[in-house]
């Protein structure tokens, strides 16, 4: 038996990808260990310059406290030499997330092989229902390290949801790098078919959706989350720019009349987005159209990305905004996100809602809203709305 650590850097699809490193190792008898471990693995991202050097540093950081260590996902399979020069006992695996667990765990495995089960104490599971992405957009290194879209099949989708349920995850939250591309053809499903039978998982009580290409909403999926009431109404849609003409350089498929229109689609759901802040393509006009954008598709949280150039995308080359100007920018659109965040939330002062305590004092309502409360971990409580903090709405029991 070998001890381990797992940890992993950026979206919720490393997760899932660290998560089943994890369950891999555990089942196969190793042991979660902290501290001093014999290995330790760390599934990096790429998607800015920033989240290499963090990557760096944990892959440093374990190579101090572990005999060996597994460098996977994105930053891994990114072209150069990001991990270049770390000691030797730091080994970088590169290879597509599917294969990646099994190399692991065949490399530890020779210590030993004993069936576990493993039990998660998480309220929330994310379960990977796709992987990769075939669209090109121009800043977007994530093609380049994970590959072209697949689609895992709909019932080992749907024996994991179960699975899940039955280790006491009230909600799970499909995830996906470019969602809306599922289709699993050889049994007829398509997203909003899998969010319909997802969503019908025997004691499931609570699916949501990770984020979406706006392309893809549609009054397919709409209805099928409207119809579906496990589902959250909630969707996260990246804008990425409310400038044509920057959405065009970035080489994104929608114009902002297409995003208001298609986001309307699910109106009375809560919207958040992600923006790029200082593409070269953006001026000041570009970006204040951005801030309208933002108000006129009514979202309440913008993640705000500085843009920073990736190496092997078309834009690898061009990084012409100031460093001061896309800090100033990003500061504006930040303050206009905690804006509309807060009168969100003062909306839902005086109205009931089902919150999942995720953590202890704070958890989330039924569309994804912030909430603080007071109740154990794991509960799924009623609540009402009694006033705002700057950390979401206050509850109390209903
Ligand atoms: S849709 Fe565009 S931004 Fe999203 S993963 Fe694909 S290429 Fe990247």
């Amino acid at each position: 038996m070998a001890t381990f650590t797992v940890d992993f850097l950026g979206c919720k699809v490393s997760q899932v990808d660290a998560q089943e490193i994890r369950e891999r190792l555990v089942a196969d008898g190793h042991a979660e260990g902290v501290g001093v471990v014999d290995a330790a693995v760390v599934n990096t991202c790429c998607v800015t310059h920033e989240a290499v050097r963090k990557s760096r540093q944990a892959v440093r950081r374990a190579a101090r406290r572990a005999g060996r260590v597994y460098v996977t996902g994105c930053g891994a399979n990114l072209a150069g030499d990001g991990f270049a020069g770390l000691p030797d006992n730091v080994e970088v695996v590169r290879l597509p997330s599917e294969r990646t667990a099994a190399f692991v765990a065949g490399d530890v495995g020779a210590i030993g092989c004993v069936q576990a089960n493993v039990s998660l104490d998480r309220v929330r599971a994310f379960v990977k229902i796709q992987d990769g992405c075939s669209f090109s957009c121009a800043f977007c290194v994530i093609p380049q390290v994970r590959g072209a879209s697949r689609s895992r099949p709909a019932s080992a989708v749907l024996t994991e949801i179960g699975r899940r349920v039955g280790q006491g995850h009230r909600e799970v939250v499909l995830t996906g790098i470019n969602l809306g591309c599922y289709r699993d053809r050889a049994a007829g499903f398509d997203l909003p078919r899998l969010v319909r039978e997802a969503g019908a998982v025997p004691g499931l009580e609570r699916l949501r959706l990770s984020s979406i290409e706006v392309n893809h909403v549609s009054d397919a999926l709409c209805a099928a989350m409207r119809e579906t009431p496990t589902v959250s109404p909630h969707l996260h849609v990246p804008l990425q720019s409310g400038d044509d003409r920057v959405l065009r350089a970035m080489g994104r498929r929608y114009t902002v009349a297409t995003y208001l229109r298609r986001t309307a689609k699910a109106s009375g759901f809560n919207l958040t987005t992600d923006a790029i802040v200082g593409f070269p393509a953006e001026d000041e006009a570009a970006f204040s159209n951005t801030l309208r954008a933002v108000e006129a598709a009514r979202i309440t949280k913008v993640h705000v990305f500085p843009y920073s150039p990736r190496p092997g995308t078309r834009t690898a080359a061009e990084d012409s905004i100031a460093p001061a100007v896309k800090k100033e920018r990003s500061a504006r659109l930040r303050a206009l996100s905690e804006a509309a965040c807060e009168a969100a939330w003062r909306r839902k002062v005086g109205s009931d809602d089902v919150v999942l305590v995720d953590r202890p004092g704070r958890g989330y309502g039924d569309d994804y809203t912030p909430w603080l409360v007071v109740a154990p971990v794991g509960a799924l409580i009623r609540v009402r709305g009694v006033g705002v903090t700057d950390q979401g709405v206050l509850g109390a029991a209903a």
